[in-house]
């Protein structure tokens, strides 16, 4: 969907936008189809953004064509007479221009509150996903699941589509899966979805929210005023926490997912089958088979519970049994998670090059065993012993490769010290070749390969993309 769309159906001089001085901070994904669909409600728009790039000059060029003012290089000052500041999400919220703000009075929203205030009074309710890792796959299987009940849907939010853009296009909707960080939500105040979810909690983006409570409790906002279900990781009792927290509509319930037998108003496993029971029937003694475990792709216990996680949301929509089924069967994982890359000489290769937190990565390790770990490079402030110390037993050796591989190094010496490790100190483009084959060494037959870096990628590849093929590429060379 364009943004163009976004103007095109609103009647002029009904919106409570009218007339309004909005100023919305940061170019983009979001703010540049919020510019535009305030614009088209009347609101006298002023544009800023902190850079001044090729990019925002072009971006800048569309809005003032529209007779929309912008500022370039200018994210700092707020604009005289804002009544209202539409901000992207990433925006800290200890900017200088939102501490006018809030002197001044002046409310501050993201993309997602403002989508969903603009959208109309028939629209598709909300089943929202959110933690620190799992979003998109659950996102992606929920909205396969809804499609296999025959619901127009989409999944939407911080995943690639705007919220904003699926709330004011065309494209009419039963239901919305939405992905929402934890950015997203510190701006939506409103927001009241149908149900919520929070898969998981780990330290993450501490820089921005000031602490782990304040990042819990942007998190926890997912849970405010949901009307059916709120649903949460058995396993990480701080989700739940965050549910008792909430201001929920009466009648709504917690909903646990665990990888283990459920308990009443819970989805887990039973013989290796996903089973509900919350959503049924007289649930104190009965339970409802959804799928089985083998339906899953990958059938790793993490993404399991993205799948229960997903099955939760779908079943508090009234969705049937099957189509939990039919949906997780038709669900194909995203590039660079879990892939299966290919088998040489009785190992396998797997690439979880977008495991770039520990978090993550520890789900991956959790998956297999025994592991040549390939791990390495930005750490972004991360600490390595609680994954190292939890995962050693797996680990048949390591290749450590980037620039902070170091910490990886000396957490490995610390609770693995009988490990063997190798540690590869170049960053050009053939160091993954040389990783690769020094994993090869490393492996016997029956061991994983697992590229799962617990770091992100920039001080050697563009992004997580090109490190996992940068990997596959090295893997098909070995096997020629
Ligand atoms: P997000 O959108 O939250 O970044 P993704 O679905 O893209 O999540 O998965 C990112 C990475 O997180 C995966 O490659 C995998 O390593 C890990 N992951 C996925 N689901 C979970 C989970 N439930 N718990 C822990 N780690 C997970």
């Amino acid at each position: 969907m364009g943004s163009g769309q976004v103007t095109s159906s609103v009647p002029s001089g009904t919106s409570e936008f009218q007339g309004k001085h909005v100023t919305v901070a940061g170019l983009g994904v979001s703010g540049l189809p919020a510019a535009k669909a305030l614009h088209a409600r009347g609101a006298i728009v002023t544009a800023v953004n902190d850079g001044d790039d090729a990019r925002a000059r072009e971006q800048a060029a569309e809005l003032e064509a529209l007779g929309i003012t912008v500022r370039l290089g200018d994210g700092a000052t707020l604009p005289e007479g804002t009544e209202l500041i539409v901000t992207a999400p990433g925006w800290q919220p200890d900017k200088p221009l939102f501490r006018a703000a809030g002197q001044a009075g002046v409310p501050v929203w993201g993309d997602v509150e403002l989508a969903w205030r603009l959208r109309g009074p028939d629209a598709a309710p909300w089943l929202a996903v959110t933690g620190t890792n799992g979003k998109t796959t659950t996102v992606q299987m929920l909205a396969s699941i809804l499609k296999a009940a025959g619901l127009r849907t989409a999944a939407v939010g911080n995943i690639g589509v705007s919220v904003l853009d699926a709330v004011l296009g065309d494209e009419q909707y039963d239901v919305l899966a939405v992905e929402l960080s934890s950015y997203q939500l510190h701006w939506a105040p409103s927001l009241r979805a149908y149900s919520g979810a929070v898969l998981n909690l780990a330290p993450d983006h501490l820089d921005w929210h000031g602490s782990m409570d304040a990042y819990a409790a942007d998190k926890g906002r997912i849970y405010e005023g949901n009307k059916v279900a709120c649903v949460y990781n058995v396993a990480d009792p701080r989700t739940e926490d965050l549910v008792r927290e909430a201001d929920v509509e009466e009648g709504c319930r917690a909903v646990g997912f665990t990888l283990q037998a459920p308990a009443v108003s819970q989805l887990g496993v039973v013989d290796g089958i996903l089973v509900d029971r919350a959503f049924v029937e007289n649930r104190q003694k009965n339970a409802q088979e959804l799928a089985e475990i083998s339906d899953v792709d990958p059938p790793a216990p993490h993404n399991i519970a993205n799948a229960l996680a997903a099955a939760a949301l779908a079943r508090s929509f009234g969705v049937p049994a099957q189509a939990v089924r039919d949906g997780l069967r038709a669900f194909k994982p995203d590039a660079h998670r879990i892939a299966h890359v290919a088998d040489l000489d009785g190992v396998a290769y797997v690439d979880d090059s977008k495991a770039t937190n520990t978090h993550a990565a520890e789900a991956s390790l959790a998956a297999y065993e025994p592991i040549v770990w390939i791990a390495g490079g930005l750490a972004k402030g991360a600490e390595f012993d609680e994954l190292v110390a939890n995962s050693a037993k797996r680990l048949r050796g390591v290749v450590l490769i980037g620039a902070d591989r170091a910490l990886i190094r000396e957490a490995l010496a610390r609770h693995a010290p009988e490990v063997p490790v190798v540690d590869l100190d170049r960053t050009d483009t053939g160091a993954m070749l040389q990783a690769v084959t020094e994993a090869k060494r490393l492996a016997r037959p029956g061991d994983t390969v697992l590229l799962a870096p617990a770091c992100a990628s920039m001080d050697m590849f563009t992004n997580y993309n090109q490190r996992g093929d940068a990997f596959a590429a090295a893997v098909r060379e070995l096997g020629a």
